[in-house]
């Protein structure tokens, strides 16, 4: 594929265009990595950006019923937006039910809004490093917001939290007073608490819980760097739609002081070193990994760390070393 073409096909938002360089981004397949980096190269240029932001709940808080609601309300106000997932258990299922297109009907019909589930049956780190590329392709195809949904399991909010400007989570009403064992390194990543289903029998428990939340907020931590207020806990309703617009303009107001600040591009710089330390790493593993040599000494080496006739340590020294050395003969 002419990357030329392509390039000038994405950034003319050209929707197949951009399906296609997905499907690039998320093949493992050598030549089409070196492809789609070309192609990536090729888009920085653009210096679109889009405003990105990440959705973490655990399934059943209305993820999908939120982002429908949330999507189709930019969509009125004549933006275009991008629905992206990250879901750590299809890489064991197989199967996602993040951004599926039949739970968000209307906004996945909705010719300025772009919807793509979570690729199946990839590790953790390939899912991240495809959504990464992914949200770059969307932003050069002009998408105005990128939205990241993620489901509460391990660390999938954290990485999503790295590749966002704005970290939200949706959470239910809780029955009791208890804080529906969020954890706190959550609770210090987001930047606003959306309290879902605040509408009917389900309100009075919302708000109750949203206080809750508020208070926790303050207790944990003051940022500095946020405007006063900031992290926020608020109620919305994603089947009435209350409260979204209330929440997209507090999204906003946090973006556009972060940029008047400094802090937004600051955040992105560092985060695109974490991606670089990330692929480094990343790199060099599967390298290694590919190596027949270093393999087979990895291999025959694991008989003697079993029956402790060598410290492990000794023995991935001694992979390495031959690993390094050889490399170094590499001209
Ligand atoms: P997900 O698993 O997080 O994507 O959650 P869904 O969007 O599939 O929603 C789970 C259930 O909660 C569905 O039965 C929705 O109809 C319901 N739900 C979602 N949002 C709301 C809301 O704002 N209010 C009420 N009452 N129910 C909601």
């Amino acid at each position: 594929m002419d990357t030329e073409k392509q390039t000038s096909e994405i950034l003319s938002g050209d929707r197949r265009a951009l399906s296609r360089a997905i499907t690039l981004v998320e093949s493992t397949r050598e030549d089409h990595r070196a492809q789609a980096q070309a192609l990536l190269q090729n888009l920085l240029k653009s210096g679109r950006k889009a405003l990105r932001i990440g959705l973490s709940g655990t399934p059943g808080v209305g993820k999908s019923t939120f982002t429908e609601a949330f999507g189709m309300m930019l969509v009125a106000q004549g933006l275009k937006v991008a629905v992206l997932a990250v879901d750590p258990s299809s890489a064991r299922s197989g199967g996602s039910i993040l951004g599926d297109k039949t739970r968000m009907e209307r906004l996945s019909r909705s010719p300025d809004a772009f919807i793509r589930p979570s690729p199946s049956r990839s590790a953790l780190g390939g899912v991240a490093r495809r959504t990464r590329e992914t949200i770059q392709l969307c932003e050069s195809a002009g998408y105005d917001v990128v939205l990241v949904e993620t489901v509460g399991v391990g660390q999938s909010e954290t990485m999503v939290a790295d590749m966002t400007d704005i970290f939200a989570l949706l959470l239910a009403p809780a029955g009791g007073d208890e804080l529906q064992g969020v954890k706190r390194g959550i609770m210090e990543i987001a930047d606003i608490i959306l309290v879902n289903k605040a509408d009917g029998d389900l309100k009075s428990a919302a708000t109750r819980t949203c206080a809750d939340y508020a208070g926790a907020l303050r207790l944990l931590r003051k940022r500095p760097q946020d405007p006063e207020g900031f992290p926020k806990a608020m109620t919305v309703s994603a089947l009435t739609g209350e409260g979204l617009e209330t929440a997209w303009n507090e999204i906003t107001t946090l973006a556009d002081w972060r940029k008047a600040n400094g802090i937004f591009d600051e955040r992105r710089a560092a985060q695109a070193l974490i991606w670089f330390r990330s692929e480094v790493e990343s790199g060099l593993l599967s390298r290694l990994q590919s190596d027949p040599q270093a393999q087979a000494l990895w291999s025959s080496l694991e008989n003697a760390v079993q029956g402790g006739e060598i410290p492990p340590e000794t023995a991935a020294a001694q992979v390495l070393d031959l690993f390094l050395n050889k490399a170094q003969r590499i001209p």
